[in-house]
């Protein structure tokens, strides 16, 4: 990219506002797993919205390719950029409006969801996604991927707490779609759009989120299960018995459970003996009577031979420990050599063939190999993770990436499932998504980026 043209884009944002010096640009330029490794001749942070009009209407004139990025969580390489302008929104991180009456909260898109969650609590409201990156990733990182997370069984995924965006366009123009309305059936929702386009269609800079009362009261539980099935029987028992007091339901197997006790600092098996498989199950309301709810239904479940055995955590202090097990599964299998990552989402009623079909390849293609399938079983999300055998080689392990993963996407698409349940398909699965998707299907999102994006300037080489 020539001198004077990054100079006019310096020019835009300021001093304060880009840098092209080695060391502040390199960890923008890797990512959580380290499978990508990016290039740019410069990042630019603007502070404001007109920043960003302006950047990116240069970008149009002069057919500038260019990356947004936020937190860099993001695990399918969507943010890194190969050679491209970065635009990181982290500058822009103000909250500028919260309505408690109309329970919406307007963020810029560089705020970290950590911090969105905090200042709804300051009202007295939650903002309830959740996960484990909430400290690092920002709101327009997570809308981008339409990220999902421990609560969308009760919540939603992040489209569904979206009741209105301002984007910056690839041709420079600002739609502002700030709204917080939650009917408004004027024509194509075209927020949507831009949910989980992962940065190909514009760029996101403010959102306004829907909030929730804060909860009363919380209970945390876990279950220890036989399988699978026995999983889903008691996610049903829940359902019935607490509604939409049902918040998480959350799958982990015995090995994931032996991962995290040995490898994380203060975690410890909750249960006297070992079981298969366990359930995390957290309720929330805002009545005080969920504990008995809890205790009749795991005592309904215990009756029927749904569960062999439950704990209750007495305390905010238990309940962190429970929760802990689940979030640092994970961090865990980073301690077990190398890991191979499949996001894939089935129908719920198809968790447990999936699982059964899926180990069983996997065992087949490589002896050995220790599949470690855990997650948000009650929206039949699963984090089907493959941890090498034990006296293997990690790189040579790492190496068949591609062929272990394409095994349980076969299998998961068998079973009508989609082989991103909330990563997106970044870099990584671009191309894999054409045996996937129809061609009717492909075609209409072609049609879609190339009619806002003509020029294939916003973020080029990712999803489509
Ligand atoms: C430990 C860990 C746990 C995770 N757990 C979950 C989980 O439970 N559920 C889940 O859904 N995801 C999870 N993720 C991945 C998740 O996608 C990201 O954490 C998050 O949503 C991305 O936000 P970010 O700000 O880091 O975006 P980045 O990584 O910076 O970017 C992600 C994508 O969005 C685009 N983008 C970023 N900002 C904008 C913007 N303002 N406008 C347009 N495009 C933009 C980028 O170009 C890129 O394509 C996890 C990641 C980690 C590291």
């Amino acid at each position: 990219m020539d001198q004077s043209l990054l100079d006019r884009f310096k020019t835009i944002v300021g001093p304060k506002g880009w840098t092209d010096d080695a060391a502040t640009l390199a960890p923008h330029l890797t990512e959580w797993r380290d499978r990508y490794r990016g290039t740019t001749p410069l990042m630019l942070s603007p502070a404001s919205t007109a920043e960003v009009a302006a950047i990116v209407t240069l970008c149009a004139e002069t057919r500038t390719p260019l990356v947004p990025q936020g937190g860099n969580t993001g695990l399918v390489g969507g943010q890194i950029p190969q050679g491209e302008l970065l635009v990181s929104l982290r500058r822009m991180n103000k909250i500028r409006a919260l309505d408690p009456l109309n329970d919406t909260i307007t963020a810029e898109a560089g705020c970290i969801l950590a911090d969105i969650q905090a200042a709804a609590r300051v009202a007295d409201r939650i903002f309830p996604l959740s996960l484990a990156a909430e400290g690092s990733a920002t709101i327009g990182g997570n809308l981008s991927t339409n990220a999902g997370g421990t609560a969308v069984l009760r919540y939603g995924n992040a489209r569904a707490l979206t009741l209105g965006l301002e984007v910056v366009l690839p041709d420079g123009r600002i739609l502002d779609m700030l709204r917080g309305l939650r009917k408004d059936n004027t024509g194509y929702d075209l927020k949507q759009l831009f949910i989980g386009a992962e940065g190909t269609l514009g760029i996101i800079t403010a959102a306004v989120l829907t909030l929730f009362p804060q909860p009363r009261a919380t209970e945390t539980a876990m279950a220890a299960l036989q399988s699978p099935e026995q999983a889903l029987a008691l996610l049903q028992t829940m359902r019935a018995s607490a509604g939409a007091a049902l918040v998480t339901f959350e799958l982990i197997p015995r090995i994931g459970l032996d991962f995290v006790t040995r490898h994380i600092p203060n975690t410890r098996d909750p249960f006297a003996a070992p079981s298969p498989w366990y359930a995390l199950i957290t309720l929330e309301s805002g009545h005080k009577d969920l504990r008995v709810i809890l205790e009749a239904a795991l005592a309904d479940a215990a009756a029927q031979d749904v569960i062999r055995d439950a704990v209750i955590a007495g305390s905010e202090a238990q309940r962190r420990g429970l929760e802990r097990l689940r979030e640092t599964m994970s961090e865990a299998q980073k301690y077990e050599g190398g890991s191979i990552k499949c996001d894939i989402a089935v129908p719920v009623s198809a968790i447990p063939a999936f699982l059964d079909e899926a180990a069983a390849a996997v065992g087949r293609a490589c002896p050995g190999i220790r599949p470690v399938a855990f997650g948000h079983a009650g929206d039949g999300n699963i984090h089907f993770n493959l941890s090498q055998p034990p006296g293997t080689e990690r790189a040579a392990f790492l190496t068949r990436w591609d062929a272990l993963s394409t095994l349980v996407h076969e299998i998961a698409a068998r079973h009508g499932g989609s082989i991103s349940a909330e990563h997106g398909l970044g870099q990584m699965k671009k191309d894999e998504i054409l045996h996937y998707k129809s061609e009717i299907e492909m075609d209409l999102m072609r049609r879609v980026k190339s009619s806002l994006d003509p020029n294939g300037i916003m973020n080029p080489g990712k999803l489509v």
